[in-house]
């Protein structure tokens, strides 16, 4: 009984008591410092995709291919589908964008 449980468990990704933190955040170009977008971050790590159910404004992004700094015109990441939900999202380029916690 309990090995089915544990079972259970390790097919879950986000177990009762671990929720993942969230955070809203202003993501920039690192070129030129640009605000991007308002995006509701989850955990604690890097930007590394960007989920559009998870952008808060300047959705008009959304129907781009590639996501562009609306400042100095730099290709920041390029828009994928992720997961078995096909999530839409941008995929960024390492290094192209930086993030300030709003709260
Ligand atoms: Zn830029």
């Amino acid at each position: 009984m309990v090995a089915n449980i544990k079972k259970l468990f390790s097919y879950d990704r986000y177990p009762k008591g671990r929720n993942p933190r969230r955070l809203e955040v202003e993501i920039k170009c690192v070129n030129c410092k640009t605000t991007q977008m308002t995006y509701n971050k989850s955990g604690n790590g890097p930007i590394d995709k960007i989920f559009f159910d998870s952008m808060l404004d300047n959705i008009n992004l959304k129907k781009n291919k590639e996501l562009v700094c609306v400042g100095c015109e730099k290709k920041l990441g390029v828009r994928f589908v992720w997961g078995p939900d096909k999530k839409s999202a941008f995929r960024m380029y390492p290094g192209s964008i930086y993030y300030m916690v709003i709260k």
